[in-house]
C-alpha cells in the first residue's frame, strides 16, 4: 500500500521493525494504532475504532489512547499475552523543522515487564530461553525486574523432563527457543502458560552468544561465573540478552551477573509434588490459602517473599548451608525483642531490588529515587541490631548489608521530598542544588509577581473591575474582559480570541512579561528534568551495591519470618544429618493444625514417625477415608520441605535425614473431582518415581492403583510397594485402602503397618487421628453407610458383597504370596522380584483348555508363553 503521507511512510517504516508488537505510535498527546493493531486493540482493550483518510478513499483503521494514561492500555494487553511496542517523539515537536523524528523506546512483553506496578511484588516475572543441540539443553532465565539471572543445562538423564520440572517451578512469563527446534510445541513446554516464542537460531549461535555475554558482563571470560564447559547454557544466555536488549533499548546495568546452578544441587520437587502438597496453591481452590507459603510467609519486603518462595521450591541439601540458616534462626526465635524491631524496620524498606532496576533501566521516577533513599536509610540501625549477634550467618548478613551513605546523601540533597510523579512539570529539586535553577525558579516567580501587579494596574487604569489577567496553555497570558465591559477597554488591547460572554486582549507589556515567565518556566522544567536524569544515571552506577544490599536484606527478611513462625507455633530445630534415620516425635501439619478448634476433634492430634533403611524403610498405613492418612503422609513430606529451607518445623522433637528428592502420588479419585486425571495420568507419575526415586528420597504415595479395577490396582500397589522396597530403597509412605496390602509387612523385612485408629461410640464412629502401628479393621465403609442412615437391606446386600470381593481378593494376595516365596525359593540367593519366573508359565499352561480353543487361541497361547520364558533370560 502506498502510504499517504511522510508521517504513514515513517509509520511503516517503524512498525516493521518491531514484527510481531502492537505499535504504540506517538501524535501529540495520543498513541495512536493503525491498521490490524488497531482492530485488535480497539477489541482488546475496548475502545473506539475509528479511521484516518476515509475521504482519500482508503480509510485506514485506527484508535488511540492519551499518552498519559497509556501503562494502564499497555499492561492490559501484556496481559492478554500481547507484545507492545512504544514509539515516542524523540524531538521536540516546536523545535522540529520537519517531520518529528520518532523512535521505538521500548518493547514490553510478558517476560520483559520492569514496571513494579504491573508485576506481582512477591512473584519473579522470568523470560527463559532454551537452547537445544545434540548434546543436550541449556536453559537461561532472566527476570529484569530484579536483575536475577541464571543459567543450566541438561546433558544426562531424561533430559526434557528435567527441563520441564525446572520451568514449572520457575513459571516463566515467557519462553522463547530457537527455531532448529524443529517442533513448534515442543512436550515440555506445554502446560506452561508462558507467551512462547520461536526465535532465529544464530542469536544462540555459541560463538555469538559468548561475544554478547562478554561484552554485557565487560569480563575477559565467563569462567567466573562458573560456565567453564556449559556451552549449552552459555548459548541459552546468550539468547535471553539478545532478546532484551532488542526489546529493552536501554542498559541493561543491573544485569551484572550470570548464576550457574545445577538441578541437583538442592531438592528436586516436581510440579505434581509442589501441587499435591499444597505449597504454593491449594488442591482445592487453587488459592494461595491453606498453603505452606502462606503459613509461613509473614516477610516484611517483596524481595524476602520471593526468597522464601525460591527456598522453599528449591529445598538445600548442603547440610552447612541448612545448619548456618537454621542457627541464625535459633538466635532470632529466642530474641523476641530483637525480632520485632529487626521486622519493624524491614518494613520500611521497599523492594530495593525492583528499585535497582528500574533505576538502571532508565525508568525509575523521581518518587522510586525517595523511596529508595528511604529504604537505604534503614540499613545503618539495622546493621547495628545485627552487629552484636553470634551467628556467622547473621555476621556476614550485616557485613553484606550497604548502607550506600554515598548515594542516599546524594539522592537527598538533590530531590525534594515529596515529588511529582511526573518528570516535566518541575518540582524535583531542591532549592539551593543548582544555581542556574534557583535563578530562573526567580525569574518565574517575581515574573508571576508582576503579572499580578499588572492586573492590578490595569484595573485601575480602565475602570474594569472584573478585569483578570489568566492563563492557558493555547493562548499564553491574556487579559478577559467580560461582554458588560467592553466599552471601557482601552485603544492599545489587542484583541486574541472573543468568547459568548468575554473577550480575550493582550498588550505589548503583557507580551513582554509572558515571554519571560513561560521561557524561565519552560528552561526551568527542562533544567529538572536533566539534573534528575544524572542524578538517576549516577545512582544506576551503584547499582550492583544496591542488588547485594537487597540480596541481604532478603535473606534477614527470611530468617526473621522463618524465626517469627517457630516462635509463634512452637516448631521446635530439627536434627538435620546425612545419615538414613528420620524420626519425629508429636509432629503435626503445619498448615491443618492451624485449623484449631475448626477440626472435629478440636485440636489437631500430633503423631510420631519413624523411618529408616532396615526394618522400617516402608510404611504401609490402613485405615478409613477421613481417618488422617493424607495428612499424615503430607506432614511427613513437609518436615522434609521445612526442614532444608533452613526453618524449624511442628514436632516436639526431629531427626531428619537430608532429602535428595520428594516424590509424591496422590490418589485418581481426589483428582478425578478436578475433572482432568486419568488411570494413565496416575501410572504415568508412579513410573516416573520408579524409574528415578533413590534410597535418599522420600516418597509418599497415596491410593496408588484405585484409577482401575480392585485386582488390577492391587496387583499393581502390590508390586509398586515390592519395587519401592528392594529397587529403590527409598523411604517410602504409602497409605491404602487395599487392606490385602498389609501381608507384605511378613514378606518384606523393611514393610511395617501402620494404621489410623478409629473408635465407635455408641452409634458413632470417632476418628481418633492417631497413627499406630497394626493394620486396620476395614470394614469401616460400611459402617459408615449405617450410621449414615443407609437402609438395612442395602447394608446387608453390601457385606455379603464385600464377603465376595473379600475372597475374591483374598486369592489375590495369596496367589502374590505364593509367587513371592515360591521366586524366593527358587532363587536361592538374590531375590528376584521381577521376572516372571518358570512357574508362571507352568500354572498357564495348566489353566489352559485346549478343548475350548481354536487353533488360532492355541497358536497365540503358545506364543504368549515362550515370549515370557524368553522374556525371563
Ligand atoms: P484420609 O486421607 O484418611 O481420608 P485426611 O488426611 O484427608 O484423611 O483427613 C481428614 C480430615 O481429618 C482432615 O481434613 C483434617 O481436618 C482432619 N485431620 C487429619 N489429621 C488430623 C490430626 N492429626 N488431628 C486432627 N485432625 C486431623
Amino acid at each position: 500500500m502506498q502510504p499517504s503521507t511522510p508521517m504513514m511512510a515513517q509509520y511503516h517504516q517503524i512498525k516493521k521493525s518491531v514484527p510481531g508488537a502492537i505499535l504504540f505510535f506517538r501524535l501529540g498527546d495520543f498513541y495512536e494504532m493503525f491498521f490490524d493493531d488497531a482492530v485488535v486493540a480497539a477489541r482488546e482493550l475496548e475502545i473506539t475504532l475509528t479511521s484516518r483518510n476515509k475521504e482519500k478513499g482508503t480509510p485506514v483503521p485506527m484508535c488511540g489512547v492519551p499518552y498519559h494514561s497509556a501503562d494502564a492500555y499497555v499492561s492490559k494487553l501484556i496481559r492478554k499475552g500481547y507484545r507492545v511496542a512504544v514509539c515516542d517523539q524523540v524531538e521536540n515537536p516546536k523545535t522540529a523543522r520537519k517531520l518529528v523524528k520518532r523512535e521505538v523506546t521500548r518493547v514490553v512483553t510478558p517476560g520483559t515487564l520492569s514496571d513494579g506496578n504491573l508485576l506481582e511484588p512477591r512473584e519473579n516475572n522470568f523470560l527463559s530461553a532454551v537452547f537445544s543441540d545434540n548434546s543436550g539443553l541449556g536453559l537461561a532465565s532472566v527476570d529484569v525486574s530484579t536483575g536475577d539471572f541464571r543459567i543450566t543445562e541438561f546433558r544426562d538423564g531424561d533430559r526434557e523432563s528435567l527441563l520441564q520440572t525446572e520451568l514449572e517451578r520457575l513459571a516463566p512469563k515467557e519462553l522463547i527457543w530457537c527455531s532448529r527446534l524443529s517442533d513448534r510445541n515442543p512436550a515440555w513446554s506445554r502446560g506452561l502458560s508462558a507467551l512462547k516464542t520461536v526465535v532465529e537460531e544464530w542469536i544462540f549461535a555459541s560463538d555469538f552468544a559468548q561475544r554478547l555475554l562478554v561484552d554485557h558482563f565487560k569480563v575477559a571470560s565467563l569462567d567466573g561465573f562458573g560456565c567453564q564447559g556449559r556451552d549449552l547454557a552459555v548459548a541459552a544466555a546468550g539468547g535471553a540478552l539478545h532478546y532484551l536488549q532488542e526489546t529493552q533499548r536501554g542498559e541493561l546495568l543491573h544485569l551484572d551477573s550470570l548464576h550457574y546452578y545445577e538441578l541437583d544441587q538442592s531438592m528436586l520437587l516436581d510440579q505434581s509434588t509442589v501441587k499435591n502438597l499444597e505449597l504454593l496453591e491449594s488442591l482445592h481452590d487453587g488459592s494461595r490459602n491453606g498453603t505452606l507459603l502462606q503459613c509461613l510467609d509473614e516477610t516484611a519486603t517483596g524481595m524476602g517473599g520471593r526468597l522464601l518462595k525460591s527456598w522453599m521450591l528449591r529445598p538445600e541439601i548442603d547440610l552447612k548451608e541448612i545448619e548456618s540458616r537454621q542457627e541464625a534462626v535459633a538466635e532470632l526465635t529466642e530474641n523476641l525483642v530483637l525480632r520485632e524491631e529487626l521486622r519493624e524496620q524491614l518494613k520500611q524498606v521497599y523492594d530495593l531490588e525492583r528499585l535497582a532496576s528500574k533505576v538502571a533501566l532508565a525508568s525509575a521516577n523521581a518518587r522510586d529515587l525517595i523511596a529508595l533513599r528511604q529504604s537505604l536509610e534503614q540499613v545503618p540501625g539495622l546493621k547495628q541490631r545485627l552487629k552484636p549477634l553470634a551467628p556467622a550467618r547473621l555476621r556476614s548478613l550485616e557485613q553484606d548489608s550497604d548502607p550506600l551513605a554515598d548515594v542516599a546523601a546524594q539522592i537527598g540533597e538533590a530531590l525534594n521530598d515529596d515529588p511529582p510523579v511526573v518528570l516535566t512539570e518541575g518540582r524535583l529539586i531542591r532549592t539551593g542544588f543548582n544555581a542556574e535553577l534557583d535563578g530562573l525558579r526567580k525569574d518565574s516567580s517575581s515574573g508571576k509577581q508582576t503579572i499580578a501587579e499588572l492586573e492590578a494596574g490595569e484595573r485601575a487604569r480602565t475602570g474594569i473591575p472584573n478585569l483578570k489577567v489568566k492563563f492557558n496553555r493555547v493562548f499564553g497570558y491574556y487579559l478577559e474582559v467580560s461582554k458588560s465591559n467592553l466599552g471601557l477597554v482601552p485603544p492599545d488591547y489587542e484583541r486574541k480570541q472573543t468568547l459568548v460572554g468575554a473577550e480575550r486582549f493582550t498588550t505589548p507589556r503583557l507580551k513582554e512579561y509572558e515571554r519571560r515567565v513561560l521561557g524561565a518556566e519552560e528552561r526551568l522544567v527542562e533544567l529538572e528534568y536533566e539534573l534528575f536524569c544524572q542524578l538517576r544515571a549516577a545512582v544506576g552506577r551503584q547499582c550492583r551495591r544496591i542488588r547485594n544490599t537487597a540480596r541481604a536484606l532478603a535473606q534477614l527478611d527470611c530468617l526473621v519470618t522463618l524465626a517469627g513462625a517457630a516462635h509463634q507455633f512452637g516448631y521446635v530445630r530439627p536434627r538435620l544429618h546425612s545419615g538414613e534415620e528420620l524420626a519425629v516425635k508429636g509432629g503435626r501439619h503445619p498448615v491443618i493444625e492451624r485449623l484449631g478448634e475448626q477440626l472435629p476433634t478440636g485440636r489437631f492430634i500430633p503423631n510420631d514417625l519413624y523411618l529408616n533403611q532396615g526394618a522400617d524403610q516402608v510404611l504401609l498405613i490402613t485405615g478409613p477415608n477421613m481417618g488422617g492418612k493424607s495428612t499424615y503422609l503430607r506432614q511427613a513430606a513437609l518436615f522434609s520441605v521445612m526442614a532444608q529451607m533452613g526453618s524449624f518445623v511442628p514436632a516436639q522433637e526431629a531427626k531428619l535425614p537430608v532429602v535428595d528428592r520428594i516424590f509424591t502420588r496422590i490418589g485418581a479419585s481426589d483428582n478425578l473431582a478436578r475433572g482432568r486425571s486419568t488411570f494413565m495420568v496416575e501410572m504415568t507419575e508412579t513410573a516416573v518415581i520408579l524409574n528415578s526415586a533413590t534410597s535418599r528420597s522420600l516418597v509418599i504415595l497415596d491410593e496408588v492403583g484405585r484409577g482401575t479395577a480392585t485386582f488390577d490396582g492391587l496387583s499393581i500397589a502390590w508390586s509398586v510397594v515390592e519395587h519401592l522396597h528392594s529397587r529403590n530403597q527409598s523411604k517410602t509412605l504409602f497409605a491404602t485402602h487395599y487392606h490385602e496390602l498389609t501381608e507384605l509387612a511378613q514378606l518384606l523385612p523393611g514393610v511395617k503397618n501402620y494404621q489410623v485408629t478409629v473408635k465407635e461410640s455408641g452409634n458413632e464412629i470417632v476418628f481418633l487421628r492417631r497413627v499406630e502401628p497394626g493394620s486396620a479393621d476395614k470394614s469401616y465403609g460400611i459402617e459408615v453407610a449405617r450410621l449414615a442412615g443407609l437402609p438395612r437391606p442395602v447394608i446387608q446386600r453390601a457385606r455379603e458383597i464385600l464377603r465376595g470381593h473379600e475372597q475374591g481378593e483374598h486369592e489375590i494376595s495369596n496367589h502374590l504370596t505364593r509367587n513371592y516365596q515360591r521366586r524366593k525359593n527358587n532363587s536361592g540367593k538374590q531375590l528376584n522380584l521381577f521376572v516372571v519366573t518358570e512357574h508362571e508359565a507352568l500354572e498357564q499352561l495348566r489353566r489352559m483348555e485346549p478343548d475350548r480353543m481354536t487353533p488360532l487361541q492355541a497358536l497365540q497361547a503358545i506364543h504368549r508363553l515362550k515370549e515370557s520364558l524368553s522374556s525371563d533370560q
